[in-house]
């Protein structure tokens, strides 16, 4: 086998890292028994090398030529042979599909002879003078890289004098006049003639498609959608078939099932007497490919029989294209062809049913990413709109405002109640104010990495990034329009960070039908008539039959609750209390800070004790018969004062102006300055204000207990878990659990329910709180998992200082992947969670275990936490289904099973 270059008979579709992904599935099909013209490809290997060195491997001229001459052999002709010539094509293929980006060059080997052999082989001038005009222009363009216009110019003058609507109307001699001016325009830009020699031609193609890896556009378009810079691409060079022969020849592309919608059918477009790009490039109309059924049935019937080899092959939707020269069809390519979310679902159910695949490959299938894009609020599909750009799918979402050009103002509209979009070329850490108060973010620049799509993400905020159609003029507050058209600050624009769609004026949003799904507001009828949601539905209760893992949501309250339980949470596994000590509840916080006397700081708990239950009896209501994981208060008091700066300029003003500042005011300030903290994330907070402030988490564990006993008493089956936060060492948990337990114990003697049985925990959110998993065990009854904070204090950044400074940095930088807030960074963080996990179940081997964090809503960390064997991950409420089917994959794939594409 030869180094460097491979026949169809040695590859197939599983080596796309060698061959390309077209390489590799050229192979495939010819290895079925499939019409591809022979072919042979250059490895990416090759390419590389190329590419490190600036040239070519020392045997790569020597392998193609042995190669093309097998090509030779094979088809009973020579590469550009003067009576009777091969052609070529060259054509790049990377491993992954990078549409548009890279070139390919069609009819190599034609030349001032081998034109009119070809002229008269066919008994066709006309087609070889229109191959030849092809191939100096994809050659001037793509390897002597001439500007595409040139030659267009000429198409399209020729076009005007000859009085053609389109090329086809071009007779041979307008080709010919055509070629001539061609050849004029090469010899003129770059001084040397078009070289006449085929294998010249070739090699020359192989280096311009070699080179079209590190094109401008590659480059860009790589670093867009994250893939790898060193892949390189491989190099098919492929015999020649022509659909340009007349009207008995012709090209098409064309998927198995619709990749919008996943319907079942023929979608594809047919181009008659045309070749290469034809079809897509939008010269000719094109005509259904059903069609070709009318005019050559022949060709349509063995297509639609490849067709469905096709999708039984590679079981899944495939798109191709195709070929056909005089009546004979060739394939050109196929691969498992990309497709809207929606449509995934719906075909993967389909392949059920068809007996395709099995259950557990349909969740395979699909993933999170993809169920959450069905759940983003969106445009309404059947209101009209007027498209102005498309840019990156940053951060998904629909959103409407007016266009402000700065963060100052966005902030300052924002607060006036307005909807603002905040548009700028690119963001920066001093945009971070206006991107919080805008409904979206556009911009012009930047890829997926960029700091507004960084940001963007890790706020769940609506962002479309690098829409560079549009000429953002920030200082002017204008926006240039690709037809010309300007808009300016104020203007209504409507941004999908779900397509990267950007639309003019405001757009209606509505929810999409699978959130209607979910929410329980579609009658089975209702279910049964629309595919999708049929499919979602399925594939949900696939998931759910195949996974290990629990899912609960994170909910403070009782709507919240009630909704995370439509969704499919069974139950509640991070209740934050200090949602319920604001608002109007915040003065009884400060009586509680300010109080000097526990006579004073009794009756300010006594007063919250009973607004507390009652926010747990209405949780517990929605969870009834599911479990409650309740944690005690969490963040520093200083969150429930004034600020300090504030507080501190209100009273100095005061003071000069010689104004009487009130007594409580003094007290107040002098307790913000104490409270004060450098570093509040690592100050006084969590058990550690349980132990310091007295009465507080008694007074909370009295609540809960208290709620689930009138809950019991009314009939219902409430279930709390106390959850103490943000323990270190498990005396912490011990001394706290004590004056629970006694708590525990009071209120079950007053009320005559048992209450002694709930159960006490802790978050395993502190390094050493991981590191001493086996010894808190001892005194903690469950574990959850606070990846956010557990990923904060591992790495020693808080979240809300650094993201916006410097990850769009790192990321670009690879020292992230991915940000660490957004998926669980499972060699450092995960490695506390799992030696936590281990060590904690060794000294308790009952021990629950879940995930409280965001990251129990993300698709790669939910595979991780199933990996590591926690009981269950909690999360938003509107992420639980993509937990639940996360979950699922995760346990699918931990069955194995054959990746069948
Ligand atoms: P892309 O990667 O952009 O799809 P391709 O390598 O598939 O580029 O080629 C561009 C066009 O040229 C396609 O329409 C393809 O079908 C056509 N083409 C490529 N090779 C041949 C060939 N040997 N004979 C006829 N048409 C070809
Ligand atoms: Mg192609
Ligand atoms: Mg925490």
């Amino acid at each position: 086998m030869s180094a460097y270059v491979y026949d169809l008979s040695e590859g197939n579709k599983d080596l796309k890292d060698l061959l390309g992904g077209k390489g590799a599935n050229l192979a495939e099909m010819h290895n079925m028994g499939i019409p591809v013209p022979p072919t042979f490809t250059i490895t990416t290997d090759a390419c590389r090398e190329y590419l490190t060195t600036g040239q070519e491997p020392e045997s790569l001229a020597g392998e193609i030529d042995e190669h093309v001459t097998a090509l030779e052999q094979a088809a009973g002709k020579t590469l550009g042979g003067g009576d009777d010539p091969l052609l070529l094509s060259v054509r790049s293929g990377a491993k992954f599909s990078m549409p548009g980006m890279m070139e390919t060059v069609l009819n190599i080997g034609l030349n001032d002879t081998s034109v009119e052999g070809l002229a008269k082989q066919s008994g066709n001038p006309r087609f070889a003078y229109d191959s030849y005009r092809r191939l100096l222009q994809m050659f001037g363009k793509t390897v002597l890289g001439l500007e595409g216009d040139l030659f267009e110019d000429v198409m399209d003058e020729a076009k005007r004098d000859a009085g053609a609507a389109s090329d086809t109307e071009l007779t041979v001699d307008h080709l010919k006049e055509i070629v001539e001016k061609f050849k004029g325009i090469i010899k003129n830009e770059t001084g040397n003639d078009f070289p006449q020699e085929p294998r010249e031609q070739l090699l020359a193609a192989v280096r311009a498609v070699f080179n079209s890896w590190n094109s401008e556009r590659a480059i860009l378009y790589r670093k867009r959608e994250n893939i790898p810079a060193e892949l390189g691409t491989a190099v098919n060079v492929c015999t020649m078939v022509f659909g340009n022969l007349g009207d008995k020849s012709g090209t098409g592309v064309a998927f198995t099932r619709d990749p919008a919608s996943g319907a079942q059918g023929v979608y594809g477009d047919y181009l008659q007497n045309a070749q290469g790009e034809d079809v897509v490039a939008g010269i000719r109309n094109t005509i259904p490919l059903t069609d070709l059924e009318g005019f050559d049935k022949k060709s349509y019937d063995e297509l639609m029989n490849i067709m469905s080899t096709l999708e039984g092959h590679y079981k899944d939707l495939c798109d191709i294209e195709f070929t056909v020269q005089e009546g004979k069809l060739w394939m050109l390519q196929t691969r498992v062809g990309k497709r809207t979310a929606g449509a995934a679902f719906v075909i993967a159910c389909q392949l059920i049913d068809e007996g395709v695949i099995d259950e557990a490959e349909a969740l395979r299938r699909v993933d999170g990413d993809m169920l959450a894009q069905l759940m983003f609020p969106q445009f309404d599909p059947a209101a009209t709109k007027k498209k102005i750009a498309k840019g990156m799918n940053a951060s998904p979402g629909a959103a409407t405002g007016h266009m402000v050009f700065n963060s100052a103002e966005a902030v300052e509209r924002a607060a006036a109640g307005e909807r603002v979009i905040l548009v700028r070329r690119e963001t920066n850490p001093d945009d971070l104010g206006g991107m919080i108060a805008a409904q979206g973010i556009l911009t012009s620049r930047g890829g997926k990495t960029s700091h507004a799509a960084v940001v963007a993400r890790g706020m769940g905020k609506t962002c479309v990034c690098g829409a560079e159609e549009l000429d953002v003029d920030t200082k002017n507050g204008t926006v240039g329009l690709p037809d010309g058209r300007t808009l300016k600050a104020g203007d209504l624009v409507s941004i999908d960070g779900t397509t990267g769609e950007v639309f003019d004026g405001e757009v209606p949003v509505v929810a999409p039908p699978v959130v209607q799904y979910f929410e329980g507001e579609l009658t089975p009828e209702q279910i049964e008539a629309d595919d999708l949601v049929r499919a979602v539905s399925r594939i949900m209760d696939a998931a759910d039959k195949h996974r290990a893992l629990g899912v609960r949501a994170n909910a403070d309250n009782g709507p919240d609750s009630a909704r995370a339980r439509r969704f499919g949470a069974t139950g509640v596994g991070l209740c934050r209390t200090e949602h319920m000590f604001l608002g109007d509840r915040r003065a009884l916080v400060e009586r509680l800070i300010l109080a000097d006397t526990p006579e004073e700081r009794g009756s300010a708990l006594d007063a919250l004790l009973p607004l507390q239950r009652g926010d747990f009896v209405e949780i517990f209501e929605a969870m009834d018969g599911l479990p409650v994981t309740v944690r005690l208060l969490d963040p520093p008091l200083h969150e429930f004062l004034p600020d300090l700066t504030e507080m501190t300029a209100r009273v100095a003003v005061a003071d000069k102006s010689g104004e009487e500042v009130s007594e409580k005011d003094r007290t107040l300030l002098a307790a913000v300055e104490r409270l004060h903290e450098q570093n509040p994330m690592l100050g006084l907070r969590g058990v550690r204000l349980g132990l310091s402030i007295k009465g507080l988490f008694t007074m909370q564990a009295r609540a809960i207990c208290e709620a689930a006993a009138e809950r019991t008493k009314a009939g219902g089956d409430p279930k709390p878990e106390i959850m103490i936060p943000l323990v270190g060492d498990v005396h912490e948990l011990d001394i706290m659990k004590d004056a629970i337990r006694a708590v525990q114990a009071e209120v079950s003697e007053a009320t005559g329910v048992d209450l002694t049985q709930i159960p006490i925990g802790t978050m395993i959110e502190l390094p050493r709180a991981a590191l001493t998993a086996g010894d808190i065990a001892k005194s903690a009854e469950f574990f959850s998992f606070g990846t956010n904070d557990l990923t904060q204090t591992t790495w020693g950044f808080s979240r809300d200082d650094v993201e916006a400074e410097f990850f769009s940095n790192y990321l670009e930088r690879g020292i992230f992947k991915i940000s660490p807030f957004e998926s669980l960074d499972t060699t450092g963080v995960g490695r506390l969670v799992q030696l936590a996990a281990k060590e904690g179940r060794e000294t308790r081997p009952e021990l629950h275990l879940g995930v409280c964090g965001e990251h129990g809503g993300d698709p790669a960390s939910v595979h991780f936490f199933h990996q590591v064997g926690l009981d269950y991950v909690s999360c938003s409420p509107f992420r639980v289904p993509v937990a639940r089917l996360e979950a699922g994959r995760a346990a699918v794939e931990e069955e194995g099973g054959s990746d069948t594409r």
